[in-house]
């Protein structure tokens, strides 16, 4: 799965839209202190389904939303989308939810209302967002998204945690999401 393009709006610092475009290859992200480029890594994790506000650097999901400034009021909703092109042996049991090829994944929060998610413009659950990841060996909780001064708890971590990460890049996380729901039926 390539991430080729993020478009944020009213996201923390990202009062006005903002579209970002990632090309192939390795890209890096560089600016002042408080610019914003852990927001952009957060964005990321955010649409993925991040549901801790913790892991979000708040204390409630409505904090991600642009909480205003002495010069701007503050906004009532968050908005954030990431094209991401599939490849085809990514996409197992949900065909239906989007074909192979570009898919656009759109989270939306409103004050004091929760998220919503869309895949290419259709309503859809986070529990399916949450698939569409885990069969791509990834999402919110991806080892590959290592956020500041994670380092350190990541060395710390108990075995079942650790266990959690080597499931995620084995890309086996796509199979115990599907077999709880299977369990809750
Ligand atoms: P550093 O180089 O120190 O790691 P950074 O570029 O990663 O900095 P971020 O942590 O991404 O910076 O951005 C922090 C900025 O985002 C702060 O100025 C903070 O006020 C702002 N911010 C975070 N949440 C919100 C919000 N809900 N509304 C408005 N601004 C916000
Ligand atoms: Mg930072």
């Amino acid at each position: 799965m390539q991430i080729k393009r993020l478009k944020l709006s009213g996201f923390k610092s990202f009062v006005e839209p903002a579209e970002l475009r990632i090309e192939p290859g390795l890209t890096g992200v560089v600016g002042p202190n408080g610019c914003g480029k852990s927001n952009v890594l957060e964005a990321i994790r955010w649409v993925m389904g991040e549901s801790s506000p913790k892991s979000m650097r708040g204390a409630g999901m409505d904090d991600v939303i642009f909480a205003g400034t002495a010069q701007r009021p503050a906004r009532d909703f968050a908005e954030v989308s990431m094209l991401v092109e599939r490849p085809t042996e990514e996409v197992s049991g949900d065909v239906a939810l989007a074909p192979p090829g570009d898919v656009e994944i759109t989270r939306r929060i409103e004050r004091g209302a929760g998220s919503a998610y869309r895949v290419n413009g259709r309503d859809v659950r986070a529990k399916d967002v949450a698939l569409l990841f885990a069969d791509a060996a990834t999402g919110a909780h991806s080892p590959a998204l290592v956020s500041q001064g994670k380092i350190s708890a990541i060395i710390a971590a108990k075995p079942t945690e650790r266990r959690a990460m080597l499931e995620e890049a084995a890309g086996i996380s796509g199979l115990h999401v599907r077999r709880k729901d299977a369990e809750q039926k």
